[in-house]
């Protein structure tokens, strides 16, 4: 089947300086300490990749890689403050305190069809890498608009596949024929997704469509790596599009697929809804250079798969508190085989789950002092009670405890007096159930644990 993106052809065309908005102040002084310092050791070294993407979109990057002739140890060679890398391709490290210019010597992908391919260890599948000239360089990256190379020789940009062009058009296009491509790195489908809604890029028709038919090879793609690209996809600033993008074009079900089986089967959309305000409000914070953690994204993105099992326990007639338990550990488990979520993140994560009941027990008859005490010295207790802030604001639920669990942390005496427990909620499982409504209010299936069965 001929593709238009099948035979990106490789010409040289230079942008001066003149053309392109790339300046010497925006970029970091350190980065440009060793471009010319490569060039004086008589070398070809340009600033390439994501930095000049960003640059010329009129993004701040938040690192500068090189590329250049010098192999690493040349480059060892010119600068005191480098180490090399890496075994299998050797990279060199210059240090600068706390940043780190990244310099690689131009590498070319041997592929010329006489086999002897590898499976790396982390799923991708391995031409060997040689050294190469800058256009070989060119061809190996991944989307045109991460191979544009900027020198400061005359200041220009260097454009090998038609980068420029489709920066300035807004269009992400994979470099070589996409089928292809993604077979060689699943990885890239999710760096589609990621960068057209991190720089608000169109995704090319002919990079876009193999997208939904490729998705289940992602699952070969090692969970580790996985689960590196799932911060940069939704702990950058752009969580809320990157979820869209997922969804939009089939790679949700193959990252989290017992989230998306629950988001098909939540017909009020409040699941969803819950998701996206989360997302909504983790750029936010990431904008506002407040922290985030991956345990609480994770806990956002899981949450309607949790609240799938556990409805699905319940209804066998497990007891409430053993199936709050057992659905943590069946969806974190299901999880672990598609995305290496580490312990440290994953424990707390259903720590914020199932503290979801105990924040609403203890507006149900239980709202002892002694109890709310314990609650409020948890270690998860902020970020359970910024969780539950969120499903109040999905679902116009919970106000209830939210007030309460607000005033009880300046004055928990008074807040226990001013929020009087109601007696005829003592303590049941109805009150335990995340998300579940009190019984003398008229049921609205928004945010509701039992709506994802539907
Ligand atoms: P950012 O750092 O903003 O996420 P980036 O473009 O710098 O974006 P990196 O993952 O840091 O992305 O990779 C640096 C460069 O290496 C890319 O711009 C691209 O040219 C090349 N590259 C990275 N990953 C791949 C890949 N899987 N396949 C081909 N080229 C890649
Ligand atoms: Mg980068």
């Amino acid at each position: 089947m001929p593709n238009p993106t099948q035979s990106t052809s490789i010409a040289l065309r230079v942008i001066p300086r003149e053309q392109h908005t790339i300046s010497r102040k925006d970029i970091s002084a350190n980065a440009l300490r060793v471009l010319y310092r490569l060039r004086e050791g008589g070398f070809d070294a340009y600033l390439v990749g994501g930095a000049v993407r960003d640059l010329l979109v009129g993004g701040h990057p938040k690192d500068f890689d090189v590329a250049t002739s010098a192999t690493p140890e040349e480059v060892k060679h010119l600068f005191r403050n480098c180490r090399l890398i890496g075994r299998r391709f050797r990279l060199a490290h210059v240090v600068f305190g706390r940043e780190i210019i990244e310099v690689a010597t131009f590498r070319a992908n041997s592929d010329d069809g006489s086999g002897d391919r590898q499976v790396h260890d982390d799923g991708r599948l391995l031409r060997d890498n040689v050294y190469g000239s800058i256009e070989d360089d060119a061809v190996r990256r991944d989307f045109t608009a991460n191979a544009l190379y900027y020198t400061v020789e005359d200041f220009s940009v260097r454009d090998y596949v038609g980068g420029f062009e489709d920066v300035n058009n807004r269009v992400l296009k994979l470099i070589g024929d996409p089928e292809t491509r993604y077979r060689e790195d699943p990885v890239r489908m999710l760096r589609a997704i990621r960068f057209a809604a991190k720089l608000g890029f169109r995704i090319d028709e002919g990079t876009a469509e193999p997208i939904a038919r490729l998705a289940p090879l992602l699952r070969e793609a090692a969970p580790a790596r996985l689960f590196e690209d799932c911060l940069k996809l939704f702990l950058s600033g752009h969580a809320e599009a990157s979820f869209e993008g997922l969804e939009r074009y089939g790679l949700l079900s193959a990252l989290f697929p017992d989230t998306a089986a629950a988001l098909a089967a939540n017909r009020s959309g409040a699941l969803r809804r819950m998701v996206i305000a989360g997302l909504r409000n983790t750029d936010a914070r990431v904008r506002a250079d407040e922290p985030v953690s991956p345990a609480f994204l994770f806990a956002l993105l899981l949450w309607p798969a949790y609240c799938r099992a556990l409805m699905a326990l319940q209804s066998q007639g497990v007891h409430l508190t053993e199936a709050q338990r057992r659905a943590a550990d069946r969806v974190t488990v299901h999880q672990l085989d598609s995305i290496a979520l580490p312990r440290r993140f994953s424990l707390p994560m259903q720590e914020i789950w199932l503290m979801q009941a105990r924040l609403s027990q203890a507006r149900s008859g239980q709202r002892q002092r002694k109890r709310v005490m314990r609650t409020l010295s948890h270690p998860r207790f902020r970020a359970a009670f910024d969780f539950l802030i969120l499903r109040q604001a999905a679902s116009d639920d919970h106000a209830d405890d939210v007030a309460f669990w607000r005033d009880a942390q300046q004055d928990p005496d008074n807040a226990i007096a001013m929020h009087p427990t109601e007696p005829d909620e003592a303590e049941g499982e109805g009150a335990a159930a995340p998300g579940r409504k009190r019984r003398r209010r008229r049921r609205k299936p928004a945010g509701h644990a039992e709506s994802a069965a539907e």
